[in-house]
């Protein structure tokens, strides 16, 4: 049998609890997931892209069926250097579905054998979001609510 790979791509500027939850629901679904931090010369993070690689990692650590890499790029290609026939991603809202869907067709002109698998938020971790997280560390909160690893 072949070898269900998704890329699951994004900034996880930084990874939350939501993008943990659709990661791990994906892996009921596929063999294994390659999470994909994205770099974006023009693109500033506020949490650094290899601090954020290791705390992803360390989230892992005991599920071997979860990767995580940098990438640069399009994300179709990134896939396809992968083998992943799917790209993952999460939906919580109608704003996100209009911006996805613009996606997804594209990286489909692009690779119209990748397809992209939609998995709907979680209620509970519906409200959390990156740039949320990133406001209220910036101001000194306290976000372990939010990911699911300690900073
Ligand atoms: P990008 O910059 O590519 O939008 P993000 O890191 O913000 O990257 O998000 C990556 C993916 O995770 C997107 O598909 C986004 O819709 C999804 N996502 C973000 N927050 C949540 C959440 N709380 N629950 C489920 N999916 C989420």
């Amino acid at each position: 049998m072949i070898k269900r790979v998704a890329v699951f791509p994004g900034s996880f500027d930084p990874f939350t609890r939501g993008h943990q939850d659709i990661v791990d629901r994906a892996c009921q679904v596929f063999d294994e997931v390659i999470i994909g931090v994205g770099q974006n010369a023009s693109k500033k993070r506020y949490f650094e892209l290899e601090f954020m690689i290791e705390k992803i990692e360390s989230t892992y650590i005991n599920n071997s069926q979860v990767k995580v890499t940098a990438y640069q790029g399009l994300t179709a290609k990134f896939a396809k250097e992968n083998n992943a026939q799917y790209i993952l991603r999460g939906l919580r809202n109608t704003t996100d579905f209009e911006y996805e869907n613009a996606i997804a067709q594209g990286n489909k002109k692009v690779n119209p054998e990748l397809e992209t698998v939609f998995l709907i938020t979680s209620p509970k971790y519906a409200y959390i979001s990156s740039s949320i997280t990133r406001e209220l560390h910036r101001y000194g909160e306290d976000v372990s609510d939010f990911i699911p690893y300690p900073l």
